[in-house]
């Protein structure tokens, strides 16, 4: 896990959209429509080495899932 390249977006989940992160879609599968309950955080890693936690949200199928 090399991070030593810089950059100006925040360090991000491996994969995972922005949109996801910020509660707009499932985090799971990224459905964006209603109705999408919270899901507990997820975290990842900033650029100075500290944890960004996100509030995320899945919908009814994937809710579970985490
Ligand atoms: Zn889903």
């Amino acid at each position: 896990m090399a991070k030593t390249h810089h950059t100006e977006q925040p360090a991000l989940v491996e994969g995972v959209p922005v949109s996801r992160l910020h509660g707009e879609a499932c985090i799971t599968c990224g459905a964006a429509g209603p109705p999408l309950v919270p899901a507990g955080h997820v975290y990842t890693e900033g650029r100075d080495g500290g944890r960004l936690g996100w509030a995320v949200v899945a919908c009814p199928r994937h809710r579970e899932a985490r």
